[in-house]
């Protein structure tokens, strides 16, 4: 379990007075995102005010069942060795409850924290670490400043400040960041809402099933983000609102999997001085905090399914060209790292950071030397040491000699070309082998595969596993991608029953449902099911009406023909945006194809062999061309048939068909309510619109599963 349903951002406050009553900055902000909608962010006053907020936003989200991630802008640990020296622990809660013991807060602002912050010192050899004070004369043990601070116990920042490139220090008191008093301020609550019900501390505390995440964040990870944010905004901008507002946008918008990444795998130092959620995806953030979906492409013409004029049977070429012409992709963008990218389509394409290979090369364990060698036999002595992949050989090996090298091992200074282990002779001190040798042999050149600079993929390639090692290779780490396509699937008919339900006689089960999921899924569209509608057009209306907001395209399966029941077409026809093509084609004919609030619906044939053939021969194409992969069109390519036919002129056909000791079978029967034949099938032939003549070992068009991506 690692998705949330709300993503609160608390940006933490050390101040001592009470902020004013007119929401301004350096108070405490909460930002707020339920369901994917930000709230309007919350202004509190004092710290108490704050907690009690927050409290109740957490027993709020637990009650409804929500699952919550509260992430707060200051350190839950301090460097590594701190902890112990306080409480005698390397257990950063027991520090919490150590401090919780002590903080002493006010309505008014006024607290303790320099007191706590003197005990705390006095722990610790020579002045600090803790530092920075409001008064000179006061809190001895508090140096004014942080000139003479040896951190020799304990280092000044810890591992995931330099990760993130935090400029701040959890020893720094005053002035700001005022970062180590927001600690003192901060924990002792933490500790109070760690002991709430569901709660758990990341990633101190096993969180993985936790209701509630408690999490550090670093604002100043999507600055890029916010400073665009307040330079299009208007002179009341509240900064701090806006960026409590866009990091909980922009956490609640990571995929599941992509968060997952952030929170696990962490270094060990993570276990005592904790961790900045995201401390190495400032990018991947940044991209994603914004009030804009980042370059949403228009929405469709509202003519884009408009029939051919004057044709009462579209020819599948015709119908084909139509669809392509009138669709575009519909989808936004989000920068994700490219280990969350697998199946994913780019939508710019990424450039090589690093070229492969980075240096020059061993290809072979053998002895490198410079020039090649002639004609005959050869004796050379060996320079001392060796060059391996990851330890180079740091130093020149001199004309005339030669050294040991393993395969990936960098060419050291004066080695250009290698010898086979195999091919030589070695008593560790020399080695003997036969020329010739080619100069160069057996060696990489920097960039011989790719070089840096050039781009690697295209824009519109789903990734596949390659493609992942292809760019981490390279050195790129995050990739600009499509939003994923949501594809909702609905089934309509009132003879239908979900699976494992009881069905009596003349009710059918919903085959078509858990199937086009499925093509969906495999496709790597994202698939939303829609569940099942009887014959009814007020609740086909509702049904589609709840889908709109919330997938990019819909398939309905059955009543798309003219019939008294074909509430589909007729639904999209009250629409006004709908053509519903009469194609030439068998299985298939009635596709209905309209717009309903702007989101494109295919009404697929009710028969599950036609629904199969109209997904992959006029579905795939057009959901690939929407998720921005492009048109895909598939391969196919020619087969003595391993059947007769005679065929009808007017109409293309697609037959079940397998290719078998390389000939094109066909499935005994072409009935389309057959389901157990697209079982049998491994491909489809594809028999032209004309009329034809088919004799066993005649050429037939095999197009295998596999060239429609499944
Ligand atoms: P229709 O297009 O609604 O007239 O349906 C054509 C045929 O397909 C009828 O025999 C339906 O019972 C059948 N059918 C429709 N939807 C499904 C489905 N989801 N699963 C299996 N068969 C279906
Ligand atoms: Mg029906």
């Amino acid at each position: 379990m690692t998705g949330f349903d709300s993503v609160l951002v608390v940006d933490w406050s050390a101040a001592s007075r009470r902020a004013p009553k007119r929401p301004s900055k350096d108070a405490i902000w909460l930002g707020f995102v339920r369901g994917g909608v930000a709230q309007e962010p919350i202004y509190c006053r004092t710290r108490i005010e704050a907690e009690a907020r927050i409290h109740a936003l957490i027993a709020e989200e637990r009650e409804a069942g929500r699952r919550l991630l509260a992430t707060f802008d200051f350190p839950f640990g301090y460097p590594r060795g701190f902890a112990r020296c306080i409480t005698g622990s390397d257990d950063p809660l027991l520090l919490w409850e150590w401090l919780a013991a002590r903080m002493e807060d006010s309505e008014s602002g006024a607290n303790n924290r320099f007191d706590v912050a003197e005990e705390i010192n006095a722990a610790f050899d020579g002045p600090g670490p803790l530092w920075g004070k409001t008064h000179r004369d006061r809190w001895p043990g508090i140096p004014y400043d942080k000139k003479g601070i040896v951190f020799a116990e304990v280092s000044e920042k810890r591992k995931c400040d330099c990760a993130a490139r935090t400029s701040s220090s959890c020893f720094q008191l005053c002035y700001n960041p005022t970062v180590g008093s927001q600690i003192l301020m901060g924990l002792p609550m933490l500790s109070r809402l760690r002991r709430m019900e569901g709660v758990a501390v990341w990633p101190f505390e096993a969180w993985q099933n936790a209701s509630v995440v408690l999490a550090e964040i670093w604002p100043g990870i999507i600055e890029r983000a916010v400073k665009a944010r307040m330079e299009r905004g208007d002179a009341g901008m509240i900064r701090d609102r806006e960026q409590v507002r866009l990091l909980a946008l922009a956490l609640s918008r990571l995929p599941a999997e992509a968060l997952a990444r952030m929170m696990t795998g962490l270094p060990p130092e993570a276990a005592e001085e904790a961790w900045v959620l995201g401390a190495e995806h400032a990018e991947t953030l940044s991209a994603l905090a914004t009030d804009q979906d980042p370059l949403t492409p228009p929405p469709l013409r509202n003519d884009c399914f408009a029939l051919p004029a004057g044709v009462e049977w579209t020819p599948v070429e015709t119908a084909l060209a139509r669809l392509r012409a009138g669709l575009s992709p519909v989808v936004g963008q989000e920068t994700l790292p490219v280990d969350a990218a697998l199946g994913r389509v780019l939508a710019a394409a990424p450039v090589a950071r690093r070229s492969n290979p980075p240096a020059a090369n061993s290809a072979v364990d053998g002895y490198g030397f410079a020039g090649g060698a002639p004609e005959g036999a050869q004796d050379l002595p060996l320079v001392s040491g060796r060059a391996a992949a990851g330890v180079p050989f740091d130093g020149a090996v001199p004309p005339g000699h030669a050294i040991r090298i393993l395969t990936g091992a960098a060419l050291p200074e004066g080695v250009d070309t290698v010898v086979l282990e195999e091919d030589v002779r070695s008593d560790g001190t020399r080695v003997a082998f036969r020329g010739p040798v080619r100069r160069g042999a057996n060696t990489r050149a920097a960039g011989e595969d790719v070089v840096a600079g050039t781009d690697l993929l295209p824009a519109g390639r789903r990734l596949k596993p390659q493609d992942i090692a292809l760019l981490a290779a390279t050195g790129v780490a995050e990739v600009a991608l499509r939003a994923r396509l949501r594809v909702g699937v609905l089934s309509t008919g009132d003879e239908l029953r979900p699976l494992g339900a009881a069905a009596g006689p003349g009710q059918i089960y919903d085959a078509n449902r858990p199937m086009l999921l499925g093509i969906l899924d495999r496709w790597g569209h994202a698939p939303v099911d829609l569940g099942h509608v009887g014959d009814d057009r007020a609740a086909l209306r509702d049904r589609l009406e709840t889908a709109a907001g919330r997938v990019d395209a819909i398939l309905t399966s059955g009543g798309a023909s003219a019939g008294d029941e074909d509430h589909v077409s007729a639904l999209l026809g009250e629409a006004g945006a709908l053509g519903t093509w009469r194609i030439a084609v068998k299985p298939g004919r009635p596709l209905a194809l309209g717009l309903w609030q702007g989101v494109p619906v295919f009404g697929l044939p009710g028969n599950p062999v036609a629904a199969f053939v109209c997904t992959l021969v006029f579905a795939r194409p057009a959901l690939s061309l929407l998720a921005g992969e492009g048109w895909r069109a598939p391969e196919g390519f020619n087969l003595p048939a391993g059947f007769a036919k005679s065929k009808k002129p007017g109409r293309r056909e697609y037959l079940r068909a397998r290719m078998r000791d390389g000939r094109a079978e066909v499935f005994k029967s072409e009935g389309s309510g057959r389901i157990s034949g697209l079982s049998w099938a491994e491909g489809l032939v594809e028999l032209e619109d004309g009329a034809r003549e088919i004799a066993e070992g005649d050429p037939v068009r095999f197009l295998p599963f596999g060239s429609f991506g499944l």
